[in-house]
């Protein structure tokens, strides 16, 4: 079942249950689709973006990662059960697929951060197949599309930050011979060691934007559009 969080549809499960859904899909026979993880900045962007909307709500998995999804979620009277942050979700399915040797390529990010993120990847799930690599920096896709089409994994990560990698996702998904996607934006970044997650406590507290905008102040012109997500929020459960 799906929560409405203004027009975008949130599957309502644990992380549990989000990793063995994508693991089934993994390991089905025809290719499932995609999975993204919208925060409140994607949801936002989704209220006057139809095609984003789409690409979004077209989505295999929907997850909500950003603890601002989760208080919209409750405020509009129907909680969701968890939140789920894009990098743990991956982080399991990884150590999942690792067990029966299954196949993930790496798509996005500069050059080098793909090729790094392989290697600490092949070291902390030894088993995981990395089956091909390549960066996020591109003008004609058509080249990537047949590279990974030549290795054909069992996992796609798509890396190009949102909203470009969901819309790269539902435009690319038929042509694309892989059994699952799954829109990561900055995660090749944290995996290859370039850029550090917030500390535990900040994020048991739901922090984690927090720690991103001390880190890097610019990402402010994009948070701005979290108090206007509120807003609607509030707006929406008073007009009922
Ligand atoms: N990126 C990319 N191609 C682009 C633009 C961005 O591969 O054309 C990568 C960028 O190098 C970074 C990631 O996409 O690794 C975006 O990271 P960010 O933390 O901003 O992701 P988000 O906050 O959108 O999840």
């Amino acid at each position: 079942m799906r929560i409405d969080v203004l027009g975008v549809g949130f599957d309502n499960m644990t992380a549990d249950e989000a990793v063995s859904t994508a693991y089934g899909a993994v390991c089905g026979d025809g290719p499932a689709g995609y999975a993204v993880t919208p925060n409140p900045e994607i949801v936002w962007l989704c209220r006057s973006d139809e095609g984003l909307r789409d690409a979004v709500n077209g989505a295999f998995l929907v997850l909500p990662d950003g603890i601002g999804v989760i208080y919209g979620a409750r405020i509009l009277g129907t909680p969701l059960t968890a939140r789920i942050p894009g990098i743990d979700f991956i982080t399991a399915l990884l150590a999942r697929m690792a067990k029966t040797g299954k196949s993930v390529f790496l798509f996005g990010s500069k050059p080098g951060v793909a090729e790094a993120a392989a290697e600490n990847l092949s070291a902390a799930h030894p088993g995981i197949v990395i089956s091909g690599t390549c960066d996020g920096y591109f003008t004609d896709d058509g080249p990537i599309i047949e590279k990974i089409n030549a290795a054909s994994p069992d996992l796609l990560l798509v890396c190009l930050g949102a909203p470009k990698q969901e819309l790269w996702m539902a435009e690319n998904a038929s042509r694309l011979n892989v059994r699952l996607m799954a829109g990561l934006g900055g995660s090749l970044d944290v995996f290859a060691g370039n850029v550090k997650r917030a500390p535990e406590a900040w994020q048991r507290l739901g922090l984690e934007w927090l720690y991103r905008l001390i880190k890097e102040p610019r990402r402010i012109k994009r948070m701005i559009k979290l108090p206007l997500f509120v807003l609607a929020v509030i707006m929406k459960r008073i007009r009922g």
